[in-house]
């Protein structure tokens, strides 16, 4: 303790706050405020009590501290309208404040401190909550305050929201997610019709503005476990998802009152369900998540041809690992990779002369079509070269996602 009280002695040969002379030994004892733990110290020293300074007069904050309350009303002020449980606090602290508190910590030779920052943070959080009935959250908070104590203003950090849910897809026309034209960005040009968006609407479209407007946000994102092909529909137990509002004013939404609208809106050509609130993490694993998916993919051969081959097709493809070249129709946006796949199963749903309904089961990220047609060779093995005849995919359909099979 002597030396702690040698510092303190040399410490006080400047006019020192509570706050400000505790945080020199803030790491000593825990269960004490700073303020608290320079009285004690100031009590302590072999001189008799120090007379505190005014706080204005303090060598370091020079009077921060006076204003821990006049923050938290800024911010309070700030975040009316905001719907949020918890929260945190950011300060911002002038660089001359923070330059003379570590030039203060060298002389001193003071290896038990606490920055300003982390104290003003905790001390405007705690009247935070008391003044708001909230509660502070390091991890995952609603909401952030962000104290710019030069000029006492406070940014909000809003916490976007998500909303989870599984979406069916029944048109052949419908991007998963708002497609900006290229060429102009979406300022609108010929190529695009003038419309910025190369298709008028997608499943973003019709799920995400309706979440958003519920949640009174600024802007919505749209994060799908994985995306099936514009001609493709998505059917059976509909494709996991997650939207993501920015800057939400209401965290707590009337789900089947947003699902509802939702469907009426997209009636015959998306339906959701399931809606729930969900997490930033929850919404990661979706993203990243590989589970095999069953397809229902409808060819017509070129020609006739020996339907016996259709076993063959079956024996040879299924549980065996196919070889894919990234096809010809996304290789100029995407690189040039071969993947392997594995077919888990494939059966033949129905046979009507050249045309052949497959069901397919396969791992998460296999180009169906490819698988069929072969992709001029980039695909291999694939049904067409089984066969021994050319064939075009007429249909496809997601019909399950997950081990479920169809
Ligand atoms: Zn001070
Ligand atoms: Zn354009």
């Amino acid at each position: 303790m002597s030396e702690r009280l040698e510092i303190a002695g040399r410490a006080l040969q400047r006019p020192l706050c509570n706050h400000c002379l505790g945080r020199l030994f803030a790491s000593v004892s825990r269960g004490l405020t700073n303020d608290q733990r320079g009285a004690i110290v100031r009590s302590c020293l072999p001189d008799g009590p120090q007379q505190p300074v005014s706080m204005n007069d303090c060598h370091v904050c020079r009077g921060l501290f006076s204003e821990l309350q006049k923050f938290a009303d800024i911010s309070a002020r700030a975040s009316e309208g905001y719907e949020f449980s918890t929260f945190l606090v950011g300060t911002k602290v002038d660089a001359e404040v923070l330059e003379r508190e570590e030039a203060f910590w060298t002389e001193l030779g003071a290896k038990e401190t606490e920055t300003i920052k982390t104290e003003m943070n905790r001390e405007i959080g705690k009247l935070l909550e008391k003044k708001l009935g909230k509660s502070v959250d390091f991890a995952n908070p609603d909401m952030v305050f962000l104290v710019d104590t030069q000029f006492d203003r406070v940014v909000l950090d809003v916490s976007p929201l998500f909303v989870y849910g599984r979406y069916r897809k029944f048109s052949r026309e419908l991007p998963q997610t708002r497609w900006i034209c290229r060429e102009c960005r979406g300022k609108g040009c010929p190529r695009c019709d003038g419309k910025g968006r190369m298709y008028d609407m997608s499943v973003q479209d019709y799920t995400g503005p309706i979440v958003m407007r519920h949640a009174q946000g600024e802007d919505d994102f749209f994060h799908g476990m994985g995306r099936e092909d514009i001609d493709a529909r998505m059917l059976g137990n509909g494709r996991p998802f997650a939207v993501e509002v920015r800057r939400p004013r209401k965290r707590t939404l009337d789900m089947p009152a947003i699902e509802r609208e939702i469907n009426d809106g997209a009636r015959g050509i998306v339906e959701i369900e399931g809606l729930r609130m969900s997490t930033r993490a929850e919404m990661r694993n979706l993203k990243e998540s590989t589970h095999p998916k069953t397809y229902r993919v409808s060819v017509r051969f070129q020609t006739d041809f020996d339907h016996g081959k259709l076993n063959e097709v079956v024996t040879s493809l299924a549980g065996k690992p196919i070889s894919q070249l990234t096809p010809n129709r996304v290789v100029h946006r995407r690189a040039n990779l071969e993947r392997l796949r594995t077919v888990r199963s494939i059966r033949v749903e129905s046979v009507n002369g050249s045309e052949v309904v497959f069901v397919v089961e396969a791992d998460s990220g296999t180009y169906i079509k490819e698988l069929m047609h072969g992709d001029q060779g980039r695909t291999q093995p694939n049904v067409a070269g089984i066969v021994g005849v050319p064939c075009e995919v007429l249909e496809l359909d997601v019909i399950a996602i997950g081990d479920k099979g169809a």
